[in-house]
């Protein structure tokens, strides 16, 4: 499948691409786990990336682009993709609309995950991630602690809040979905490909966008 997931910071996108990934071999492809990955790494990108990333700002459109136009054309995506954080703006999508036409790729649908505002503030606050650039695993202090307090089930390393998850830079992240991001809904609906689930369970979710696909 072919899926863009749009919603705002802690709709649960990556949740569910992570699972969907799991029924027929897609790839989740997550722009914020590249660009933090690469801030861990201390390449580049990341150098270019961390302090838009810190405030809660997004990236410029360029460095996205010149991201994702080399990895949409890597061959794990010919199985197909869940674009879990991209497009992020309307020159984004534009410039996604091309890329796709040029490389022959055709959008199954995007899915515009929608929660409302206190369940997102309350999973923001709450959700930790896994400091090695590599392994990102989430948790959540109250509905998934790892383990052991502050060490990753997975790779044993820290398990930490993002510096863009303290509450100051929560709030900016969701003025700057509103501003930005929300208008790709009318965007993808003039494509005729948007299928709005409101639903805060991620296997709510997953059965939407089942039934949607088989039908
Ligand atoms: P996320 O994990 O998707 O919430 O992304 C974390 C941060 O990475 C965002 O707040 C942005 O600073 C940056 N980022 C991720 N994806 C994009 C994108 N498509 N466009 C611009 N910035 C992005």
């Amino acid at each position: 499948m072919k899926l863009i997931l749009l919603g705002a910071p802690g709709a649960g996108k990556g949740t569910v691409a992570k699972l969907l990934t799991e029924l027929d071999g897609s790839v989740q492809i997550s722009t914020g786990d590249i660009l933090r990955g690469a801030v861990a790494a201390g390449s580049d990108l990341g150098k270019q990336a961390q302090d838009f990333m810190n405030r809660g700002d997004l990236v410029p459109d360029e460095l996205i682009m010149g991201i994702m136009g080399s990895r949409l054309q890597e061959d794990d995506c010919s199985k197909g993709f869940l674009l879990d954080g991209f497009p992020r703006t309307i020159p984004q999508a534009e410039a996604l609309k091309v890329l796709l036409k040029d490389i022959g790729i055709t959008l199954d649908m995007a899915v515009n995950i929608d929660v409302p505002r206190d369940v997102i503030l309350d999973r923001l606050t709450t959700r930790r991630t896994c400091e090695n650039g590599d392994c990102q695993a989430i948790y959540n202090v109250k509905s998934n602690p790892p383990k052991e307090e502050g060490k990753c089930d997975k790779c044993g390393s820290a398990v930490v809040q993002r510096a863009d998850e303290t509450t100051e830079a929560i709030s900016h992240r969701l003025e700057t979905y509103n501003e930005k991001t929300a208008p790709l809904i009318g965007f993808y609906e003039n494509e005729g490909l948007v299928v709005t689930v409101s639903a805060t369970s991620s296997d709510d979710v997953i059965n939407a966008i089942k039934a949607k696909l088989a039908s």
